[in-house]
C-alpha cells in the first residue's frame, strides 16, 4: 500500500470528511504528496470564532467536573485510536513510531490530568483584616483560547492547551501548523466523537481552522480571543507578541531553544552517553528541547567524545516506521538547506565537522541526514542561534563557573542539565545562580519532559507555561470577593469616610 493510500485509510477510520483543496501535505519519509485539502477563508474564520465565543458563552455554565467528564472521554477516546493517529504522525512529521505513539500517549496523560484538575480548581481564601468580613478568590472561565501549533509537535501541543482550557470553561480555536493538517482534523475528529458521547457540547467548543500564518494572525487579532497560546519559532513569537501585548490580551509563547548539557568530570559516561544520544539526534534534532550544544570537561572530553563519534557513525537512519531506524528524516528542503547553512559557517569559523551529510534515498524530494557533531572552540554566532536539526556543537571547558557562563550566554532558555555525580554542582545548577532556563534537569538529557509539570521556558523562548503544576490558571481569570458579613463598614487600612 502507498503512503498516500495509508493515510486515505486511517482518515476514513478516524471519521475524518474528505475534502479537496489547495493545501498540498507531504510526508517527509518520501517527500510525496499525500494530500490536498480545502483551507479556511478569512470571512470563515471570523464566523468560526464568533461561533466559538457563543460556545464558550454556554459552556462557561457547566460545572468544572462535568466539563472534565467530556475531557475524560476525549482521553478515551484517544486510547482507542491511538494506533492509527501515532502513525499519522509518524507520516507527517516523520518521527519514530514510537515517538508518533509516545505523542499520542502524551495526550492522553494530559486528559487525565485535566479530568482531575476539573474538581480543583480552587481559590485560596484569604484573612481579612477587617471584622466580620471574609475574602476568598474565585477562577472563572475566561473565554476563547487562540492556539497556534508547530509542526514538530503537531497535536500533543493542542491537547496541552485543549484540555486545560475545557476544564477551566473555555471555548478553543485551533491554528495547526500548515505542513501537519492531517493529524489535526484527525484530532478534530476524534474529539467531535468524545463531544457526541458527552452530548450537548455547544457548536464550536473546539474549532479548527486549516490554514497558513494568515490565520493565525486572525486568532491574534481577534477581539474575541483573551488569550493566544502559540508555539513555534521566536521569530513567530516576535511578530505575535506585541500585537497582543497591544490589545492587553493574554500570550503563551513557546518559542525556540538553544539546549545545552554540561557534562561534568565526575559524570557517569555510560548514562551520559545514552541520555546525549536520545536528546540530540532523536526526532532528527527537530524539538525544541533538542540537546545543540554539550560543554564538556576537559577530563572526561577525550573519553566521551570518540564515543559520540562513533554513535554518531553508527547509528540508523531511515524510514522512521521500520524496525531498527533511530533517526528519520528532515521535515522538508528548507530544513536541510538551513542545517547545511550553519554547518558551512560553523567549519568556516574553524570548527571539525563529524556527520551532518545528506543520506542519497530514491526520493529527491525526501531530506534524510546524518546527525552532526560539530567540535568548536568558541560559542560564535552560529552557535548561539537555534538551527533546527541534528546539529550538537560541543565546547571543552576546564572551570565550572565558565562552563555555567558558556551555558546562559545564548538568547534562548528552554531546556537545560548537567551531568555530574558531584552534588555540590548539581546543587549549583539548579540555584538561582545556575541554568537561566525554565527546565534544568540532573543525569538526564533535555528531551522528553513528563506533563505533570509546567512546561516552558525563559528570555527568547517565550516565556510561557504550558501542561502541569499550575499553568491552568493562565486560562482563567481571577476575582478577589470580600464579602462583609456584620453590620459595620470599616475600611480597609483604617480610612475613615464618615458621611
Ligand atoms: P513556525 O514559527 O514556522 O510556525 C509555527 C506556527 O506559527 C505555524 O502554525 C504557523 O503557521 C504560525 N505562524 C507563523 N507566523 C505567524 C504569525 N505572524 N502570526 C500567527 N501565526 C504565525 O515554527 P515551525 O517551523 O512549525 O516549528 C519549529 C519551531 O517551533 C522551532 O523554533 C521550535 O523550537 C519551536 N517549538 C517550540 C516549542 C516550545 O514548547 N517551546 C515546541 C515546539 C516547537
Amino acid at each position: 500500500m502507498t503512503i498516500r493510500k495509508e493515510v486515505e485509510a486511517i482518515l476514513a477510520h478516524l471519521g475524518v470528511p474528505a475534502t479537496t483543496g489547495s493545501l498540498t501535505v507531504r510526508t517527509p519519509i518520501t517527500g510525496e504528496v499525500i494530500a490536498q485539502i480545502a483551507t479556511i477563508t478569512p470571512e470563515a474564520a471570523n464566523k468560526a470564532i464568533a461561533r466559538a465565543h457563543a460556545a464558550y458563552l454556554e459552556w462557561r455554565n457547566v460545572p468544572a467536573p462535568k466539563r472534565g467528564e467530556l475531557i475524560r472521554l476525549l482521553g478515551e477516546e484517544l486510547r482507542t485510536n491511538l494506533e492509527p493517529l501515532g502513525r499519522l504522525v509518524t507520516i507527517e512529521t516523520g518521527k519514530l513510531l514510537s515517538e508518533g505513539h509516545g505523542e499520542v500517549q502524551e495526550m492522553i496523560d494530559i486528559c487525565t490530568y485535566a479530568a482531575g484538575l476539573s474538581r480543583q480548581l480552587a481559590g485560596l481564601t484569604v484573612p481579612s483584616e477587617r471584622s466580620k468580613h471574609r475574602m476568598m478568590e474565585t477562577w472563572h472561565p475566561l473565554g476563547v483560547v487562540g492556539i497556534i501549533s508547530a509542526f514538530n509537535f503537531p497535536v500533543a501541543v493542542w491537547s496541552w492547551n485543549a484540555a486545560l482550557a475545557l476544564v477551566a470553561g473555555d471555548a478553543v480555536v485551533w491554528k495547526p501548523s500548515e505542513k501537519t493538517p492531517l493529524t489535526a482534523l484527525a484530532t478534530q475528529a476524534i474529539f467531535e466523537r468524545a463531544a457526541k458521547k458527552f452530548g450537548g457540547v455547544p457548536a464550536g467548543l473546539a474549532t479548527l481552522l486549516i490554514g497558513d500564518a494568515k490565520v493565525g494572525e486572525q486568532l491574534v487579532d481577534s477581539p474575541l480571543i483573551p488569550l493566544v497560546s502559540a508555539t513555534g519559532s521566536t521569530a513567530m513569537g516576535r511578530a505575535v507578541a506585541p500585537k497582543l501585548a497591544a490589545r492587553f490580551a493574554r500570550a503563551i509563547l513557546e518559542l525556540g531553544g538553544n539546549n545545552a548539557a554540561i557534562v561534568a568530570p565526575t559524570a557517569d559516561l555510560d548514562l551520559t552517553l545514552r541520555a546525549i544520544a536520545f536528546s540530540a539526534m532523536g526526532t532528527a534534532g527537530q524539538r525544541c528541547t533538542t540537546l545543540r550544544r554539550l560543554i564538556v570537561h576537559a577530563d572526561v572530553y577525550d573519553k566521551l567524545v570518540p564515543q559520540l563519534k562513533k554513535v554518531y557513525g553508527s547509528v540508523v537512519i531511515g524510514d522512521p516506521g521500520a524496525q531498527g531506524t533511530l533517526v528519520g528524516p528532515l521535515i522538508d528542503e528548507r530544513s536541510y538547506n538551513a542545517m547545511q547553512k550553519s554547518l558551512e559557517e560553523a567549519r568556516s569559523a574553524g570548527a571539525a565537522v563529524t556527520g551532518g551529510e545528506r543520506i542519497p534515498t530514491a526520493n529527491d524530494e525526501a531530506f534524510y541526514v546524518r546527525p552532526a557533531l560539530v567540535e568548536i572552540g568558541s560559542q560564535t554566532d552560529t552557535v548561539k542561534r537555534e538551527t533546527f536539526a541534528p546539529i550538537l556543537y560541543v565546547l571543552k571547558y576546564s572551570d565550572f563557573a565558565d562552563a555555567l557562563a558558556l551555558h546562559n550566554d545564548v538568547p534562548q532558555g528552554l531546556s537545560s542539565s548537567i551531568f555530574t555525580m558531584n552534588l555540590r554542582e548539581a546543587e549549583l545548577f539548579l540555584s538561582a545562580t545556575g541554568s537561566d532556563c525554565g527546565i534544568a534537569n540532573v543525569n538526564i538529557g533535555t528531551s522528553g519532559a513528563e506533563i505533570g509539570g509546567a512546561f516552558g521556558g525563559e528570555k527568547e523562548t517565550g516565556g510561557g507555561r504550558e501542561s502541569g503544576s499550575d499553568a491552568w490558571k493562565q486560562y482563567m481569570r481571577r476575582a478577589t470577593n470580600t464579602i462583609n458579613y456584620g453590620t459595620d463598614l470599616p475600611l480597609a487600612q483604617g480610612v475613615s469616610f464618615d458621611i
